[in-house]
């Protein structure tokens, strides 16, 4: 079993290549709900949808989110009511709005609505959400605290950011099943996705972070950051908003109480050698995924450096800064 953490549109474009790879009930995912949030009285969890849709073949490669194909005519009707429009819903992706917003009304948890969406859409492989409580990724700016998608969509992540919080996380339960996908998989995966807003809140749930300490398998992060940038989105601003540099020796930074290993891009072979030197084990490789098939090599490749991890139980520490010098870029 494969344990990945994941967010939007990086994870999604990693759980693609994953899901070509290996079988889809070999994969347990968990995402990041700190985006969620409450449109025209709906309950939309976009990260749970990215993935979903990924995971049942209706994911639109374009965008990186919605339905492929979608119509906008529902959007288009709310505009001419007077109503919001800058968080953009597609008529299909709005069908799974409300029938998650209805099963949440009748009681159901998120988890629940979650399994019973997957199940209809023919999602064979786990989807669980970090949390069944509320917690909200906020960013505080110059202007005010925003919500993730306030700052991210309607605002195109243009203010600067003071600081990231994540109103509810202290009080939040994992949702049921997280503690022991990460603790019991073969291996976990972190998605190269923004470490700050979508895998942030995931360790700021409670037990999340202890569980990664204590994984049976190896824990390895495919980095979002290739040079000194994010390869898309605000992820380089919210590291430094968090005093974390811009590269991979921050990303390393961030995961750096349960990482056993880091997966960088080749251009990074440089910096990748001083972390070694740092004793952390570190492997580069080409991580742009702009095709299918790129998608699926980075999955291959990321998964055949875990071999060993999936062979044997996770090395004890000194084994590991014993290798990490083996690694070869
Ligand atoms: P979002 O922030 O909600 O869109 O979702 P994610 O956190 O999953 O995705 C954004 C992160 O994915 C950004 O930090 C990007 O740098 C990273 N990313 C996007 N495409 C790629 C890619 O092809 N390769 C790598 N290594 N990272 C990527």
């Amino acid at each position: 079993m494969i344990c990945v953490l994941t967010g939007g549109t990086g994870g999604a474009k990693f759980v693609d290549g994953l899901r070509q790879v290996i079988p889809p009930e070999e994969i347990m995912l968990i995402v990041n709900t700190g985006d969620d949030l409450l449109w025209w009285g709906l309950y939309v969890s976009p990260d749970i949808d990215s993935i979903t849709y990924v995971l049942s073949g209706l994911l639109s490669r374009e965008r990186g989110w919605g339905v492929k194909g979608d119509t906008f005519l529902c959007l288009q009707a709310m505009g001419q009511l007077g109503e919001p429009t800058w968080f953009h819903t597609g008529d299909r992706d709005l069908a799974v709005h409300l029938l998650r917003s209805r099963l949440l009304a009748e009681g159901k948890t998120l988890s629940e609505a979650t399994s019973t969406i997957c199940d209809k859409l023919g999602v064979k492989a786990r989807i669980l959400p970090m949390s069944d409580s509320r917690v909200e990724t906020r960013v505080d700016t110059p202007s005010g605290e925003l919500s993730f998608e306030e700052y991210f969509v309607q605002r195109w992540y243009q203010d600067p950011v003071n600081s990231v919080r994540f109103a509810g996380a202290s009080d939040a339960e994992p949702a049921p099943g997280v503690i022991e996908a990460i603790v019991s998989a073969d291996t976990v995966l972190i998605a190269p996705s923004n470490p700050i807003t979508s895998i942030g809140p995931i360790l700021a749930v409670p037990g999340v972070r202890d569980a990664l300490v204590r994984a049976r398998g190896q824990v390895a992060a495919i980095s979002p950051i290739v040079g000194n940038a994010a390869v898309a989105g605000p992820a380089g601003i919210l590291m430094a908003a968090k005093g974390l540099p811009c590269s991979i020796a921050g990303v390393a930074k961030a995961y750096e109480d349960f990482l056993d290993l880091l997966i960088c891009d080749t251009r990074d072979a440089r910096a990748a050698e001083a972390l070694r030197g740092n004793g952390l084990r570190v492997q580069c490789t080409q991580t742009i995924m702009r095709t299918a098939e790129d998608k699926a090599e980075l999955a291959r490749t990321v998964l055949s450096f875990m071999i060993g991890g999936l062979l044997s139980d996770k090395p004890v520490s000194g084994e590991s800064a014993a290798r990490a010098g083996s690694d070869q870029p």
